[in-house]
């Protein structure tokens, strides 16, 4: 999965885990980094690898592995410093993923598909396509609605096609509790991410109405202050989409390692080619990041330029 993984990349992963523990294999989960406290509920989470953490023991597993399943990225540098050793080993390499652009020269076989809301209905899809339905349990059922759900905005976004719906029917009729996951997903924060969420909506957001964008930028000051964690920003650069006629919505935070950006847009304004542009990142059409190795105000900088450049696009 992709570094700080979402409910997507994890769900997807703990979901083809569980499966592939369903027809006998030896399976691992290795994600590139650390991740947030609210995917902690998925079973199986807790026996995931975090790489930068457990390098050696990941690198054992990796050099071991005779199948590598690639979920939610498509290039090498979405998994940061797995990344070298990805590229080093000869185990055959399977992408399954739903973001554009895919390096398809880094995996033996793949299936990309951005019309998919997701890698989870894809994990779903294989799962299917190889006649295994049977083997859908509570946990993978749980799993990969997360991903799903997450990445279709619960369902909103045009990415939730008929076909998703239909998944959702049929773990429903496996027994999927669905208030569960979206209870453990959205009822599950602590205190100061809510307080943190009201502080930056107040004082850290600024609307360029002639521009139909709104930006939220974040010092590292104000993560300290908070006591923010790993996911505890996901969500927040949806907000500005809320106001009528924003068009363009980013969020630029200093994460003291690097400065990372997402951006998220209404209607025809493709972010995946803004980010890539500006901000060394990509994506969705709708939905993209990226980052910056500036200082916090020069890339707000970089962005008010970029936002000015697409001054056509955006009105
Ligand atoms: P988010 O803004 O939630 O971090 O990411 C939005 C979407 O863009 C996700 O699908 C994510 O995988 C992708 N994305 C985020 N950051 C980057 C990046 O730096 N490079 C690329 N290629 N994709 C990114
Ligand atoms: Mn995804």
């Amino acid at each position: 999965m992709h570094q700080k993984p979402d409910a997507d990349a994890m769900g997807s992963s703990l979901g083809m885990y569980h499966f592939l523990q369903e027809l006998g294999h030896t399976v691992s989960v290795v994600s590139p980094t650390n991740w947030a406290d609210w995917l902690k509920w998925m079973k199986g989470c807790d026996q995931v690898i975090d790489y930068e953490l457990n390098s050696e023991k990941a690198n054992f597993l990796l050099s071991e592995a005779e199948w590598i399943f690639c979920l939610d990225f498509n290039t090498l540098v979405r998994t940061k410093r797995m990344a070298a050793k990805l590229s080093e080993l000869s185990a055959t390499k399977i992408l399954i993923d739903h973001h554009q652009q895919p390096q398809t020269e880094n995996f033996n076989y793949g299936w990309s598909d951005t019309s998919k809301s997701s890698t989870s209905e894809m994990v779903y899809d294989f799962i299917v396509a190889s006649c295994h339905s049977d083997k859908i349990n509570i946990p993978i059922s749980e799993c990969l609605y997360a991903g799903v759900m997450a990445d279709t905005g619960s369902f909103r976004f045009s990415s939730a096609t008929a076909s998703v719906h239909r998944m959702v029917a049929d773990l429903k009729d496996r027994g999927l509790e669905h208030t569960r996951v979206h209870e453990c997903l959205f009822d599950n924060f602590l205190e100061n991410r809510l307080r943190f969420t009201g502080y930056v909506l107040q004082s850290r957001m600024d609307i360029f109405y002639e521009y139909n964008t709104a930006l939220i930028s974040v010092p590292w000051k104000d993560l300290v202050k908070y006591q923010i964690k790993t996911g505890d920003t996901e969500g927040l650069v949806n907000y500005p989409l809320t106001i009528q006629g924003i068009k363009l919505a980013a969020l630029i935070i200093d994460r003291d390692d690097e400065i990372k950006c997402s951006f998220r847009s209404k209607g025809d304004f493709d972010v995946n080619v803004f980010a890539r542009t500006y901000f060394e990142g990509g994506g969705h059409f709708n939905a993209a990041g990226g980052r910056s190795s500036d200082t916090l105000e020069q890339t707000v900088q970089r962005f008010i330029r970029a936002m000015k450049e697409n001054a056509l696009q955006l009105q």
